[in-house]
């Protein structure tokens, strides 16, 4: 298999969901062996930031990369995913804010938007990483996620566990498929309880959010007049967090993800130990 970039350039626009700003971003074909790559403009000042876990500096409330002097982008997940289920090894993405959309939440816009892109097959192949031996990271609350040997590809196994009835306990189990990821995961958006909203807005943060960019619960009840998109949109979506964190890996994982109760935190110490012993993978 060669590495793969867009095949032309595309405009992706809307509010970031924690400054409530405008953010666009323009994605242009990108070099062979280079990744995923934000180059951010502030003034007169651009900086390169790569998608990789290593410049993961925040994982509260979405994945934000940055650089020592303080220069941050955050809530890649989404788009990451798309990229990922996508195959595009590389690309540019040019911006001059410091936090991607939210478009809906979900990862269905930025995928339509990468198919209107097309994509370009490069000379240099590509390189997969394949997992030779479990790993695992668990926290005090024994919230756990683990990466298994598994040779057909990524597969996923996610559950969750909320007091909300609407939630309850969710399994999802299947291999990723880009057919599976747009059925079953690109349209689930993201999630949270009444009682978080009014906190992060009370800190600041969500100025850009609304019933129009995730599924608000308020105990037992979807504050979303058209409801859920899917039964199990709430474990959907913490796979596909999960799959745009993945990403941040550089490569597509031949490999199992087990995951408990886990969030963006526990898929950057996950990558963390994968990559700090170089026996715990191949690249093939
Ligand atoms: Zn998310």
């Amino acid at each position: 298999m060669l590495q793969h970039t867009i095949d032309h350039e595309i405009v992706i626009e809307g509010i970031g969901l924690h400054s409530g700003v405008n953010s666009k971003l323009t994605l242009k074909p990108l070099a062979a062996n280079k990744g995923v790559v934000f180059e951010q403009k502030q003034g007169s000042i651009t900086e390169e930031i790569k998608a990789q876990w290593s410049n993961v500096v925040d994982t509260r409330n979405c994945t934000c990369i940055g650089k020592q002097n303080g220069v941050k982008i955050s809530t890649i997940e989404h788009l990451m995913a798309a990229l990922y289920i996508r195959g595009i090894d590389n690309v540019l993405i040019q911006t001059d804010s410091r936090e991607l959309p939210i478009m809906d939440g979900s990862a269905a816009y930025f995928y339509k938007k990468l198919i209107s892109a097309g994509i370009k097959e490069q000379e240099e192949p590509r390189q997969y990483l394949k997992i030779k031996r479990d790993i695992s990271f668990e926290d005090e609350k024994n919230n756990k996620i683990e990466l298994k040997p598994y040779d057909k590809g990524l597969k996923i196994h996610f559950e969750i566990d909320f007091p909300s009835k609407i939630v309850g306990h969710q399994i999802f189990d299947s291999d990723i498929t880009e057919d599976v990821f747009l059925s079953e995961i690109a349209p689930c958006r993201t999630f949270c309880e009444k009682y978080q909203v009014d906190y992060l807005q009370s800190i600041g943060l969500i100025k850009g959010g609304s019933l129009e960019n995730a599924v608000v619960l308020d105990g037992d009840k979807v504050l979303n007049p058209e409801g859920l998109r899917h039964p199990h949109e709430c474990v959907n979506h913490k796979v596909l967090d999960a799959i745009g964190d993945l990403y941040t890996s550089g490569y597509q994982i031949i490999g199992e993800l087990k995951a408990s109760r886990t969030g963006h935190y526990h898929n950057n110490e996950l990558l963390k130990i994968l990559f700090a012993d170089q026996s715990n993978y191949e690249l093939v």
